[in-house]
């Protein structure tokens, strides 16, 4: 009988889950839909029953599970979970391995992804690594020497609660003038349709403020609206500055930016390098590469693989 890793990606929406093969290689994935609404214990029955199918015929020595919100890593527990009913102080480590018969080790989302980065993807071979999602929020993900440093919490990198001004607008968290709320897509959707509704000039003047999300904005920014330019560069700007404070704290050789913002391209990546550039040191300013992801929507999956491999050890699968 064959033993294996498996590694789950649990989302607001879908469930993957995928056995090992190397250490940053993985079967066919199982895709099913996340119970969001039915609580932990619905969630968990069904990442259990994706990790069975995903494994097939081999036993699980080992899971581990990228996942959506703050969790504490040591402990197994989840904090809150953002975008899922009922997710408060929940051991979910041990509920799972209860399920799935093996060890269980949780990460966070964003860890997971910057891992694959770092093992597979624009930070192959990088020593030390800054991974920054830019999505409807801001997180991200510091490794050193190789690995995850996730600080005394287990909460160590959330770079969209940088402080950018006193008196900009709040994150998600309600933080005042923290880079998420000027940078991410949330917040440039909410100042954008806050412009339009100013009645500041805009191609966008006159569309369904509903409609208007990033992508919108970033249609409109490359169809030459001065507004959603002004909104990007504002943004990147925001973001270069954070990013050159990252570069001269912590020197890194690699910064990734994932996140589904990268579809903005240059719209962000322009100003905030301009920015960096500004206030980092000119020599680790040099020395760190800032490149988008390269993994894409994958990532989560691949990463979730690759901490089990780093997790559990040994083969990704083993006879016994
Ligand atoms: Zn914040």
């Amino acid at each position: 009988m064959t033993a294996a890793l498996i590694g789950v990606d649990l989302g607001g929406t879908s469930i993957r889950a995928a056995v090992a093969i190397g250490d940053v290689t993985h079967g066919e994935p199982v895709h099913r839909d996340t119970p969001a609404q039915d609580g932990p214990a619905a969630v968990l029955d069904a990442v259990a029953e994706s990790a069975r199918q995903a494994a097939g015929s081999a036993h699980i020595r080992g899971l581990a599970m990228g996942f959506p919100g703050p969790i504490d890593p040591g402990a197994g527990v989840v904090h809150d979970a953002p975008n899922m009913t009922g997710w408060n102080e929940v051991p979910a480590a041990a509920m799972l391995s209860e399920r799935v018969g093996c060890p269980v080790v949780l990460c966070h989302d964003a860890a997971a992804a910057g891992f694959a980065e770092l093992k597979a993807g624009a930070g192959r071979g990088a020593r030390h690594l800054l991974f920054i999602t830019v999505s409807t929020g801001i997180g991200g993900a510091l490794f050193i020497d190789g690995d995850l440093y996730d600080g005394a919490t287990g909460s160590a990198g959330e770079v969209g609660h940088t402080p950018i001004s006193d008196d900009g607008p709040p994150c998600g968290q309600g933080h005042p003038g923290c880079l998420e709320g000027t940078s991410s897509g949330t917040a440039i959707a909410t100042r954008t349709r806050a412009e339009l509704a100013a009645g500041t000039a805009s191609s966008l003047q006159g569309v369904d403020p509903a409609t208007i999300d990033a992508r919108a904005i970033v249609t409109a920014a490359n169809g030459g609206d001065a507004l959603s330019l002004q909104v990007f560069n504002d943004a990147g700007h925001a973001l270069g500055r954070a990013i050159g404070g990252f570069i001269n704290v912590l020197a890194p050789d690699v910064i990734v930016i994932g996140g589904g913002l990268i579809h903005a391209g240059d719209l962000l990546l322009k100003p905030a390098r301009l920015a960096a550039a500004q206030i980092a040191f000119e020599i680790p300013y040099r020395r760190c590469k800032i490149v988008t992801a390269a993994l894409g929507t994958d990532a989560g999956l691949i990463g979730a693989v690759a901490w089990a491999v780093r997790s559990f050890g040994g083969a990704a699968v083993e006879m016994r």
